[in-house]
């Protein structure tokens, strides 16, 4: 059954693990997908890896308003209308106490995470189609503190506000706005955050973050795709302001 049937999704964050897992997904069940990422190399990976027809890529920097109009405008010059926005692009920043956290890593961690996900919620979603959906990738930082990621800790927690009025502020129109919770997720982002905990043995930072997972190990990116791809279709059409955990329970641990 092809759940996504004539529908447009823009997915930010498009070439990363969890992006391009759920663009898998999501042209699967018969979505056009555009993907739009800053890396333009992972853009010209991407584009052998899926090789798919139904696929546009863009390269943009989320944290500006001027590329956030361009993926917006190609987005509908390509596909015609867009009913699904994935706001999925991030960055972890540094693993730092606030105390002695760097603010210029502090910046690009709230520009890209915070300003990013404000941007697309300010200029997609008066273009979509009535009915449509709006997912943002949080964290389960979105909704419990973790020592030594204050920055990127502030900016999961911030953009649940985020989805909160956009989901009162867009009812009328039927779009729903919704935020995915991932625990940690076996990709590039946890090898990058363990390298940077403990350079000699990121190993080990690995095993304490599992320990923390009842299920007792990490997400993989596509099952963060499958909660996206349920959030997109119609199955969740009366779903709307919600925390969506995909974490192995790791919350309520
Ligand atoms: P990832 O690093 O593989 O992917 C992130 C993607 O975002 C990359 O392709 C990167 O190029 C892109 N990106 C970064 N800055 C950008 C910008 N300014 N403009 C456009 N694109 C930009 O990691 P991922 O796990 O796929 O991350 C996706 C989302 O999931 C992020 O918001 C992340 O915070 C969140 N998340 C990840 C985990 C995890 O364990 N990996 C856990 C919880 C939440």
């Amino acid at each position: 059954m092809e759940r996504l049937k004539d529908k447009v999704a823009v997915i930010t964050g498009g070439t990363g693990g969890i992006g391009l897992a759920t663009a898998n997904l999501f042209l699967k069940h018969g979505a056009k997908v555009v993907l739009v990422d800053k890396n333009s190399e992972a853009i010209e990976k991407s584009r052998a890896e899926l090789n798919h027809k139904n696929v546009s890529y863009f390269q943009a920097d989320v944290s500006k308003k001027e590329d956030t109009i361009k993926f917006l405008d190609h987005s509908l010059e390509t596909y015609g209308k867009i009913d699904i926005f994935f706001a999925n692009a991030g960055i972890e920043g540094v693993s730092s106490p606030i105390s002695e956290y760097p603010e210029d890593v502090f910046d690009s961690v709230i520009a890209v995470n915070l300003k990013g996900v404000w941007l697309g919620c300010q200029y997609i979603i008066p273009k979509m189609e009535d009915g449509g959906s709006v997912i943002i990738t949080s964290s389960v930082a979105g909704l419990k503190g973790f020592a030594g990621l204050g920055a990127y800790v502030a900016t999961k927690h911030a953009v649940v506000g985020i989805m909160r009025v956009a989901a009162v502020e867009n009812a009328s129109r039927k779009i729903r706005v919704n935020t995915i919770h991932p625990g940690p997720v076996d990709n590039e982002m946890m090898r990058r955050i363990e390298s940077d905990m403990s350079p000699d043995s990121p190993e080990v930072v690995k095993d304490g973050f599992i320990a923390a997972v009842p299920f007792g190990r990490y997400a993989t990116s596509k099952e963060i795709g499958e909660c996206a791809l349920f959030l997109a279709s119609d199955e969740s059409k009366f779903i709307t302001g919600c925390t969506h955990l995909v974490d192995g329970g790791m919350l309520n641990a």
